[in-house]
């Protein structure tokens, strides 16, 4: 760090600032999480320098044995700790991951079936302002009204009506499992290749506390920072029979030279997410984010779908405040939320009738079950709260509880 505070103390400052930023509050969006030590060393390091267009044993470019070497050992530790027949850690983020996959088995033009953004789809499932929207033909399925669990049977009815080449399962704001069986039932009725977009919740399966979509999918997508806790970036898992067509897609069809270092810092992560207490994290993170709604639901707010089976909850604030107020008002308080559109939602996305939450972050910093009812009330009192001396009482209570277990303690 001294060496960056000397070369440019503007990017110095602000890395320091970020790093007081994350210890002064608490990180509650469900796609973030507190990357470790080692894993940042990894990403920091020397390997940024090298090109290594091709895979291991077979590349573009000269001077590629020690990159082989890490990428090599992401590969087999991805296959080991996810039981896949091939992984590709070379995708710059889940968004690159799924733009592989569409490449990889989709023409211009092909009908995608997936999960509608209003729903809890994530962008490249279809919407008009991605590529997913732009260059291929999506048709959405989405959540019932009475349950709002996924509509196994409107899946169904559309596969059969459109008979899409691709179904996509997985979502961006869905709190509760996915039906995998009933997906692979569907995708072989229509002979459609089943993709899993795990970006969310791949860190809880690394974690044995919810089910894997290995066994069902063709192909699983995720992003590696969410749960999982590594670096930026995005994996693929496939079935053997696909590995030359995803291998082509991610490159050279759609990336250029691989992020070694990123890809090194992912070997790393699983190798972390290959522990017994990688388990306990992930165990807790669930326990955690069960806790959180229970107290966000005696604070007024609505769970969607009732509660939740992972690391996030969905929560109605039943149009006393919009999405957008209580973000604002909870960062005020130094409690970092999400505005979400619930499904069926009358308000507009930018404004929106909820808030996401996830725990990933607080339970990497060693929060349990009694630290998640009183981050409830806080961010009850931050949602209620229409003046900025309470929302400043909020931050001081918030500062508090996280100063014995801050993000990124000093050692
Ligand atoms: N897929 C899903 C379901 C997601 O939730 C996200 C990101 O939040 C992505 C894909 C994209 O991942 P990334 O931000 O790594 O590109």
């Amino acid at each position: 760090f001294e060496v960056l505070a000397a070369a440019d103390p503007d990017i110095a400052d602000v890395l320091l600032r970020e790093v007081d930023r994350l210890r002064a509050g608490l990180q509650l969006i469900a796609s973030e999480n507190l990357a470790s030590p080692a894993v940042l060393a990894a990403t920091g390091s020397a390997l940024t320098n090298k090109y290594a267009e091709g895979y291991p044993g077979h590349r573009y470019y000269g001077g590629c044995e020690q990159v082989d070497r890490a990428e090599q050992l992401g590969i087999d530790r991805a296959k080991a700790l996810f039981g896949a027949e091939h992984a590709n850690l070379q995708p710059y983020s889940g968004a690159t991951a799924n733009l592989a996959v569409y490449t990889a088995f989709c023409e211009p033009g092909d009908v995608v079936l997936a999960m509608s953004l209003p729903h809890g789809g994530h962008l490249t499932h279809g919407s008009k302002a991605n590529f997913s929207g732009q260059w291929f033909q999506p048709v959405s399925y989405g959540v019932r009204k009475d349950t709002e669990l996924i509509d196994y049977d409107q899946v169904r009815d559309l596969a059969l009506t459109h008979r899409p080449k691709m179904i996509i399962a997985g979502a961006t704001a869905y709190p509760r499992l996915i039906d995998f069986v009933a997906f692979r039932e569907i995708a072989d009725e229509v002979d459609a290749v089943l993709v899993v977009d795990a970006a969310h919740f791949i860190g809880l399966v690394a974690g044995k506390v919810i089910p894997s979509p290995v066994p069902y999918a063709d192909v699983v997508t995720f992003s590696t920072h969410k749960v999982l806790r590594g670096p930026r970036g995005g994996m693929i898992l496939c079935k053997g029979e696909h590995a030359e067509a995803i291998d082509k897609a991610v490159s050279p069809a759609i990336q250029g030279g691989p992020l070694m270092h990123v890809v090194a810092a992912k070997a790393v992560a699983l190798k972390e997410a290959s522990t017994p207490a990688y388990q306990a994290y992930a165990t807790q993170v669930v326990t955690n984010a069960a806790a959180l709604t229970k107290g966000l639901e005696a604070e007024g707010m609505r769970p969607v779908s009732g509660g939740t089976d992972t690391h996030l909850a969905l929560l109605d604030l039943q149009q006393k405040v919009t999405g957008a107020q209580a973000e604002q008002r909870c960062a005020q308080a130094r409690i970092m939320v999400n505005k979400k559109a619930i499904p069926f939602d009358p308000s507009p996305p930018m404004v929106a009738s909820g808030i996401r939450v996830g725990t990933s972050c607080v339970t990497t910093q060693g929060m349990v079950e009694s630290d998640m009812a009183e981050i409830a009330r806080l961010i009850g009192r931050a949602v209620r709260a229409d003046d900025d001396t309470e929302l400043q009482s909020i931050a001081t209570d918030v500062e508090r509880l996280v100063a014995d277990r801050p993000a990124y303690p000093r050692s």
